[in-house]
């Protein structure tokens, strides 16, 4: 946190031991524990280490002098590293497990006719455009909820099996839910969640489409179309693994109950579909009734450092977006103030920019370590010195995490895993060019770090914009959404003659995630599912023509399943009381750039990919048994 008043007695305290080991000495047992703290902890507060220790590096360097920090660090340890083997255990694998009589079915899903099929219901599923807005009205009363009505008809015509042996039953209209009656009413049912709706194509980007976008094209490889991916593959593949095994394994029976449940405004914010299934899913079977839940999301399969990783989420970031507004004196432009209601809200602006949230990686609960333990236990190209660090970060040593931490700020795509990200996303105000601007507003949307929570990141953004109310003079006033709807005024500083900051919930707030298992057989039913099938299983469908005599002899580069944490959301956030172990990844894989484009223009999947999502549900859905 970077608040002013947690930071500034954070760093008194600092001073204060500071000061005290600086008197005392160094070598005391004590002053040598302490000593990390502190430096990390400086670190974090981004202030330059206050201790000097004749074995320690001081963790202020420029970052161009970062690896070469490490490697200082891990010299003065004096420790032999970690070999090649012991590495190994950093990153334990989850058995591969294959479903039983998995032979006959895999050959038959790369066939000829079972890719027909797969493309043609596929393709009439994107050809429908289910796009989501945000801001519809409710269901029954705007039409823009009509064409999922088209939608559901669609689904019934192409899986006529599913809908003979399945009951579905509707959460508020369009919410589809389906449900697999299991032998065993003693086992929990395991839900497999998508979504039914797109993001809309805009009018002024359909020109910029190479084929219409809801009028799909297969160019013999590709389906190009909107939802493509996002996320009428896992839909589709899913009913197409249920419709196989209804069609071709007549009389087989789960012992587990399935449901299916597909939400139809994901896209913005499942208020109107996944809340409603969410409830539906409540009432029926009660709190923690479900043994997992999957849904789409994680980082698919990819190559990242030289390690083929499969990275479900088991976690998502929380959410906070707030409005920042000013309300100050009009009048004419010919005698302002010093500073305008703009150049105050611009003051807050910098403020809040200038003081980014402080960098946390806790190594026993952000699943990202876990990620990043398997790619040093594994990559064959990480540099060496980072590897050894991040082993000695899981062994405790806070000298080893600060520099880890440090390593991963310096990129976009790793700094967010570990920090609450925010983005100034709208400004508004001003009217007329010879005026002073009365009401100015900014929103802000925060990323909570899975280590943080909504109570803390409001705290940071109230401590920026007390430290710009002081320099201007104004009050600070919050504005609070109470659960019944009405709103609270609490003046935290109060108003002056010059006005005062308004700070209000701009969409509703929640908090991170909970980080779900990555041990245990739930884990292992559903990570050892994804091994069989990008591992052992990858090829075969790549290559239809020569489906392998004997499945047991394909051999494939290793796929490693790593933990991995979401800065986006999904439905499952409606979804939370249900179980504790969600699974957010949508089985594709995106080595090769085989699949691109989610969200925008030219949106196209490989269908040799939609056919491996289809394994990959009909294996967990056997697996899970
Ligand atoms: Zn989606």
């Amino acid at each position: 946190m970077t608040n002013s008043i947690v930071s500034w007695r954070n760093t008194a305290v600092i001073l204060f031991i500071s000061l005290v080991i600086n008197i005392y000495g160094h070598n005391s047992p004590v002053s040598n524990l302490v000593h990390s703290y502190v430096n990390v902890a400086c670190f974090k507060l981004g202030l330059p280490p206050l201790l000097k220790h004749q074995s320690a590096v001081p963790l202020a360097a420029s970052a161009a002098d970062h690896n070469s920090q490490i490697k200082q660090y891990l010299k003065s340890l004096n420790a032999a590293p970690l070999t090649n083997e012991q590495a190994l255990e950093y990153c334990p694998l989850v058995p591969a497990l294959a479903p039983e009589g998995y032979e006959t079915p895999y050959a038959y899903f790369g066939n000829p006719q079972f890719r027909e099929f797969a493309l043609k219901t596929l393709k009439g599923a994107v050809d429908i455009p289910t796009e989501s807005f945000d801001g519809s009205g409710p269901v029954g009363e705007d039409p823009v909820w009509d064409i999922f009505y088209k939608f559901e008809k669609y689904l019934k015509e192409a899986f006529p099996a599913v809908h003979e042996h399945l009951e579905l039953e509707h959460a508020n209209t369009h919410g589809l839910v389906y449900t697999w009656k299991g032998k065993d009413a003693s086992l929990k049912p395991v839900l497999l969640a998508a979504h039914q709706d797109v993001v809309p194509v805009l009018p002024e980007t359909r020109e910029l489409w190479t084929h219409d976008p809801y009028d799909s094209y297969f160019d013999g490889e590709v389906l190009w179309g909107r939802g493509t991916a996002d996320d009428k593959s896992p839909l589709i593949g899913i009913l197409q693994a249920i419709e196989y095994i209804l069609t071709k394994e007549p009389g087989y029976v789960p012992n587990r109950t399935i449901v299916a449940a597909f939400g139809f405004d994901e896209e913005s914010g499942g208020n109107h579909g996944a809340r409603y299934i969410g409830k539906l899913l409540l009432d029926k079977y009660g709190p923690n009734s479900f043994e997992a839940i999957v849904d789409e999301g994680g980082q698919g399969v990819h190559e990242y450092q030289g390690v083929k990783v499969a990275i479900p989420g088991v976690t998502e970031k929380g959410s906070v977006t707030q409005k920042i507004s000013i309300n100050t004196g009009g009048g004419h432009s010919s005698m302002p103030p010093d500073h305008t209601a703009i150049g105050m809200i611009a003051a807050l602006v910098k403020e809040i920019e200038d003081n980014p949230f402080a960098p946390e990686l806790t190594t026993d609960y952000n699943p990202f370590f876990k990620f990043l333990k398997c790619i040093a236990a594994r990559s064959p190209e990480l540099d060496d010195n980072i590897r050894q660090v991040v082993f000695r970060a899981d062994q405790g040593d806070p000298v080893a995490l600060a520099l880890v931490t440090k390593y991963l700020l310096k990129n976009r795509l790793t700094k967010y895993s570990i920090q609450t990200s925010q983005a100034l996303d709208i400004i508004n105000g001003g009217l007329k060019a010879n005026a002073l601007p009365e009401d100015v507003s900014a929103v802000i949307n925060f990323r909570v770090s899975v280590d943080s929570s909504v109570a803390q990141t409001k705290q940071k953004l109230l401590g920026n914009t007390q430290t710009i109310a002081a320099t201007y003079g104004l009050g600070v006033v919050i504005n609070e959404t109470l659960a019944d709807g009405t709103f609270a005024l609490t003046e935290v500083v109060p108003k002056t003659k010059k006005g005062y900051f308004t700070l209000s919930d701009y969409k509703e707030p929640f908090e991170p995630a909970k980080v779900s298992a990555t041990e245990g057989s739930t884990w292992e039913a559903y990570a050892g599912s994804i091994r069989h099938v990008y591992q052992t299983f990858a090829g075969p469908i790549i290559n239809p023509a020569k489906p392998p005599a004997d499945f047991s002899t394909v051999k494939n580069d290793l796929v490693v399943v790593a933990p991995g944490l979401m800065t986006g959301n999904t439905d499952t956030k409606h979804y939370w009381d249900l179980t504790e172990n969600i699974y957010r990844f949508s089985p594709m894989r995106l080595l090769n750039m085989q699949i691109s484009n989610i969200h925008t223009v030219n949106e196209h999947l490989n269908l040799d990919l939609h056919l491996e999502t289809i394994v990959f549900y009909y294996t967990y859905i056997k697996n899970i048994q």
